[in-house]
C-alpha cells in the first residue's frame, strides 16, 4: 500500500487559501504535493513557472540547465539575482525556490536535455515544462513526452509576442510536431 500523503501544520497554514477554495481543498493540495514537474531551462520561461509551482506546493521539481547566470539574464529570469552572476543557474534557482517554499524537493541536472539522457530523466516526472530556447531540444522534448505519455507544457517568446500551449497527444490532442512538422533550417528562425 502506498503511504498516505499528509500535510504538516506549517503546510496547512501556508496553503490555507488553496485549502479553503471550493473544489480544490485538501484533496487538491495533497495531489499537488504528490506531483512532480520537470522544467527544462531555468531562464525566462522556467523562472515564473517553477517559482509559482513551488509556491503552490508541487512536491518535487526537476530543474535542468547547463548555463551560468549572466548579467543580461536578470532583467527577466527572476530565479536569479545580482549576487548570482557567475553561479550555475541550477544552484541559484534551487536557492530561490527553497526560499519560496522549503517543502519542495528539488532535483538539479546541470546538463543539456539530450537523446541519451532524456528518457531516463523525464520518466520520473508527471509533466514536462519546455523552457528551452532552441529547436533541437524543443523537438526532443515533444518526442520524449509523447513516448512517455506525459503532458508537455510549451512556451516561447520573441520580442513582444508569445505562445503557450499544453500538448497531450496521449489524451487525443495534437503534439508540437502536428503544429510545426518540420524544424526550421538552422539560422532561419531566431532561437
Ligand atoms: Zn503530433
Amino acid at each position: 500500500m502506498p503511504e498516505q500523503t499528509t500535510l504538516t501544520d506549517e503546510e496547512l497554514r501556508r496553503y490555507a487559501r488553496h485549502i479553503s477554495l471550493p473544489s480544490f481543498g485538501m484533496e487538491g493540495q495533497t495531489r499537488l504535493k504528490e506531483s512532480s514537474v520537470l522544467c527544462i531551462g531555468a531562464g525566462g520561461l522556467g523562472s515564473p513557472s517553477t517559482m509559482y509551482l513551488a509556491a503552490a506546493g508541487v512536491g518535487r521539481i526537476g530543474l535542468m540547465d547547463m548555463d551560468e547566470v549572466d548579467a543580461s539574464n536578470i532583467q527577466r529570469q527572476l530565479l536569479h539575482g545580482t549576487n548570482d552572476i557567475g553561479r550555475k543557474k541550477i544552484e541559484s534557482a534551487k536557492d530561490t525556490i527553497h526560499n519560496i517554499n522549503p517543502n519542495v524537493q528539488i532535483d538539479t541536472f546541470g546538463e543539456a536535455f539530450k537523446p541519451d539522457n532524456s528518457i531516463t530523466i523525464a520518466e520520473n516526472y508527471d509533466l514536462i515544462i519546455d523552457g528551452t530556447d532552441n529547436f533541437p531540444a524543443r523537438y526532443l522534448i515533444n518526442d520524449v513526452a509523447k513516448i512517455l505519455e506525459i503532458p508537455n507544457v510549451y512556451g516561447s517568446v520573441f520580442r513582444f509576442e508569445g505562445q503557450v500551449s499544453v500538448f497531450a497527444p496521449h489524451l487525443d490532442g495534437p503534439c508540437y510536431r502536428c503544429l510545426f512538422p518540420d524544424p526550421p533550417e538552422p539560422g532561419a528562425v531566431p532561437d
